[in-house]
């Protein structure tokens, strides 16, 4: 496991090299500043996010956040930087904090709702994760049961 000095910087020059990850060829981000990603105020809602504009329109989103767990997991917070994987570092925090928390609760023979659910949708809210495809249509769905139910209970 490589520490931040060494973590892969999403910069034109880490995302090019031959490195045998070709994901990171495919970073939205691989062509501009470093300092977008970087911001030096991860408090700054604007620089947050013209970097996130970059996260939401890249292919390889889920593997880059993805690496940038695996980088970080065991370090310290303030040794966290940047956004990737569409997170800030405050935000990635946060998800591997629910995710270990998550581990846990199988180990406790307590499996958390599955993605597909609008259970599993809340959570990704709550825990500030990204949202997915299929919890974002359950949520749909169950809004739209709810309506329905309101308006036969009107009637
Ligand atoms: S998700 Fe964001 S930080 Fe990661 S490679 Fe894509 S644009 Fe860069
Ligand atoms: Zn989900």
């Amino acid at each position: 496991m490589t520490g931040p000095r060494t973590a892969f910087r999403p910069r034109p020059s880490l995302a090019l090299a031959a490195d045998g990850t070709p994901w990171q060829q495919l970073a939205a981000c691989r062509s501009i500043s470093p300092t977008t990603m970087f911001p030096s105020n991860e408090r700054d809602g604007r620089a947050v996010a013209a970097a996130k504009a970059f996260c939401a329109v890249c292919p390889v989103r889920d593997r880059c956040l993805a690496a940038a767990l695996a980088e970080e997991d065991g370090h310290n917070r303030d040794r966290r930087s940047g956004i990737r994987g569409g997170l800030t570092s405050t935000e990635r925090v946060r998800l591997a904090a629910a995710q270990r928390r998550a581990t846990r609760q199988r180990s406790d023979g307590r499996e958390p709702a599955p993605c597909g659910t609008a259970a599993a949708y809340e959570r990704h809210i709550r825990n500030g994760e990204p949202v997915d495809d299929a919890c974002r249509t359950a949520r749909a769905a169950q809004r739209q049961a709810n309506r329905k139910r309101s308006k036969a209970a009107a009637a």
